[in-house]
């Protein structure tokens, strides 16, 4: 058996929307593991349990700010090995009265930073003829979900984007994947974990009967990040519970 099939030791990982939440578990995950890990945010919480990670302060759709992390990174480093598009947010509002500027927001950050900070990160591992690019996309990239237009365009883009540029890095060695969670507790879900019809709604559509955490999504992220994925590109993997393939909920 190879035991460093798996191994992201000093791999140099970005991830965005590192800061808190699925984020931040992930960066912790990898840094544990040895990666060098940088985490990109708008702003980040002192906290003893973030020793490890490197922080920069960045908004993702200030392609200055991309350009200036993305340079301090790749002039330390001289690689970037891994990069996480994770950073996103939601402004559900049913479809009637969805605002411009919500819409706008939301792809912004969700695909339009998404596809900044790649191309930025894509300059270098072409260069170094190698590279893994995990999008964290969602169900909502398959699934129409009520009152959340922008996000599932989004999320649907992003998955899209994910597989365009895997056909166009190929050539490079650089593959592209796209990670799809489930409901997950964190910040962006923690209303609805809270409200007992729909943490029950949102349970009762998974196989296994539960919703996921983000310790659930780290082993994918692992296997998708290291060379134990090197024949893999262009891919959605969902970390659902089983809820892309369920057919029908409990009676
Ligand atoms: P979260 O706790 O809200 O974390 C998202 C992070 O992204 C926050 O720290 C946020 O900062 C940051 N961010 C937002 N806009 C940014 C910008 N312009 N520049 C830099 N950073 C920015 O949410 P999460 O649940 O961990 O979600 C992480 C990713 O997983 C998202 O893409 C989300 O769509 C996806 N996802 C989550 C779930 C789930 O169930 N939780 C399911 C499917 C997919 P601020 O707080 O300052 O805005």
């Amino acid at each position: 058996m190879d035991d460093d099939l798996f191994s992201v030791k000093g791999k140099v990982v970005i991830i965005t929307g590192g800061g808190q939440g699925i984020g931040e578990f992930l960066a912790l995950g990898l840094s544990k593991r040895r990666a060098i890990v940088y985490c990109i945010d708008k702003k980040f919480k002192k906290s003893k349990n973030r020793r490890g990670l490197q922080d920069m302060l960045c908004d993702i759709t200030k392609l200055d700010e991309i350009k200036s992390v993305c340079s301090e990174i790749i002039k330390r480093n001289k690689k970037v090995d891994v990069l996480i598009n994770n950073a996103g947010i939601t402004m559900p509002n049913n479809s009637d009265n969805y605002s411009l500027e919500s819409w706008s927001k939301t792809l912004d950050i969700n695909l339009t930073g998404a596809f900044s900070f790649t191309q930025q990160v894509l300059k270098q591992m072409k260069k170094n003829h190698s590279g893994s690019i995990i999008n964290i996309t969602s169900l909502n990239a398959e699934f129409g979900f009520p009152n959340n237009p922008a996000y599932i365009a989004s999320k649907g883009g992003l998955k899209m984007l994910g597989k365009s540029l895997a056909r166009d890095c190929g050539k490079y060695g650089i593959r592209v994947n796209n990670l799809g969670p489930g409901y997950i507790l964190t910040k962006m879900t923690e209303k609805s974990y809270r409200n007992k019809k729909k943490y029950a709604a949102r349970k009762a559509n998974t196989m296994l009967g539960r919703w996921g955490k983000t310790s659930d999504l780290l082993g994918p992220c692992i296997f998708l990040a290291s060379d134990a994925s090197s024949y893999v590109t262009g891919q959605d993997i969902y970390v659902d519970g089983g809820w892309s393939a369920n057919g029908l909920q409990d009676e």
